[in-house]
């Protein structure tokens, strides 16, 4: 299923109500008329799948597709395109088969459906929904505030013939409520994340082991892993508040990922504005694992939409000051002409949800914009509890 992901653009899914008619379909009826019987069928997501015995028991696989989906495939019908090493006499029986009953089969135009809801500000994508919908990725954990929203994405998911389930209630973190949806290739792994991602165990080392797992599962680096579960030891817990920890956990990660090389590929504080690449804290601005994930998920969205890809990047580099609070503001350079920082020319709030700016966020940029010395600082150099900059830049090159 992974390999067709990379393939072709799903726009069409055949949803799980076609299965009957898709089946009748490539039947081959009557048996009686010729040698071949179908003798597996499986719908994957934009396409199907089946395997038919000829004589001398020789099988022949068969892979068929929306006809968009594929535009150069010689052998076509009107629902179908039709792609396998067969011999010419068994293609002509499928072919022949799937006119007289593909009038029946109803695919699901994903096209209009995502054309109807409506597009971010400059048409910002969900990078790491379509990496995980076209297989790159291999699960998905998303939270938002708004349960509509959860509910919605529970349904893009099921809609790819993937399956997704959400947090039964709402979870409580840093003061607002979220909505947590996880998506998986089975509804068993979904469930799985769900009960892994309970913050509060009762024991550190359970807390500890269920983050290791659940990482894994959502194939975040083992070495990015790491450092979040070492940071969650140390601070037991999420919040400042918790056992006197002075900093935000925001922070303390932005502090320890801080690399003189940080790529913007790896940049995870505006995921709040829909913009992100990643949604794990990597243990390093500059490490590679992350890196190699982070590419990853950008080559899938650069595949499917250019523009987009193009947009997010654009976002990503940029220059951000995390300060002990964990609010993230960002801040914008006159540079020199080897692109030397001159001085500071603006300083905004990051929202931290899609379209909200806390007030929070709004009296750290304001304290930033005052401060002429702001720049990017090895934290080894800063102070405890000190406002870190990172500046998130690298190479273009990320194919
Ligand atoms: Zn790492």
């Amino acid at each position: 299923m992974a390999e067709v992901g990379h393939e072709t653009s799903p726009h069409f899914a055949l949803p799980p109500d076609q299965e009957a008619v898709v089946g009748a379909a490539f039947a081959l009826e009557p048996a009686s008329t010729h040698d071949y019987r179908l003798e597996t069928i499986s719908i994957e997501q934009n396409q199907v799948r089946v395997t038919y015995r000829g004589p001398g028991d020789a099988l022949y696989t068969l892979v068929c597709r929306h006809p968009e989906d594929d535009p150069d495939r010689e052998r076509r019908t009107k629902s179908f395109t039709l792609q396998g090493d067969l011999p010419p006499a068994l293609l002509d029986l499928v072919e022949a088969s799937l006119r007289a009953r593909e009038g029946e089969v109803r695919w699901r135009d994903l096209r209009n459906e995502t054309r109807k809801k409506k597009r971010g500000p400059q048409s910002l994508r969900d990078a790491e929904l379509l990496a995980f919908l076209r297989g790159v990725k291999p699960a998905l954990r998303r939270s938002t505030a708004d349960l509509e929203r959860a509910d919605e994405l529970v349904k893009t998911i099921e809609l790819s013939s993937r399956a997704a389930c959400r947090s039964r209630c709402e979870v409580r973190l840093d003061g607002r409520q979220w909505w947590v949806v996880y998506g998986a290739s089975t509804m068993a792994e979904a469930m799985q994340l769900r009960r892994l991602d309970a913050p509060w165990r009762v024991t550190k080392a359970a807390r500890a082991h269920d983050n290791r797992e659940l990482g894994r599962r959502l194939g975040y680096p083992n070495c990015c892993v790491e450092g979040f579960v070492s940071r969650d030891l140390r601070m037991g817990g999420w919040s400042r508040r918790w056992l006197g920890v002075t900093t935000h956990y925001r922070h303390l990660a932005a502090r320890e990922a801080w690399s003189e090389q940080s790529r913007w590929e790896l940049n995870p504080h505006l995921m709040g504005e829909g913009a992100s690449l990643i949604s794990f804290e990597p243990c390093s601005y500059s490490c590679p694992a992350a890196l190699t994930v982070a590419r990853a998920t950008f080559r899938a969205l650069y595949e499917e939409d250019p523009f987009a890809a193009e947009e997010l990047e654009r976002r990503l580099r940029c220059t951000l000051a995390v300060d002990a609070d964990g609010h993230i503001t960002r801040l914008e350079y006159e540079r020199g002409a080897n692109q030397e920082i001159v001085r500071l020319r603006s300083a905004s709030p990051v929202s931290e949800t899609f379209g909200q700016t806390s007030s929070g966020a709004a009296t750290a940029s304001a304290a930033a914009a005052k401060r002429a010395d702001i720049r990017p600082t090895p934290p080894s150099r800063l102070k405890a509890g000190a406002t870190v900059v990172v500046e998130f830049g690298g190479p273009t090159d990320a194919s």
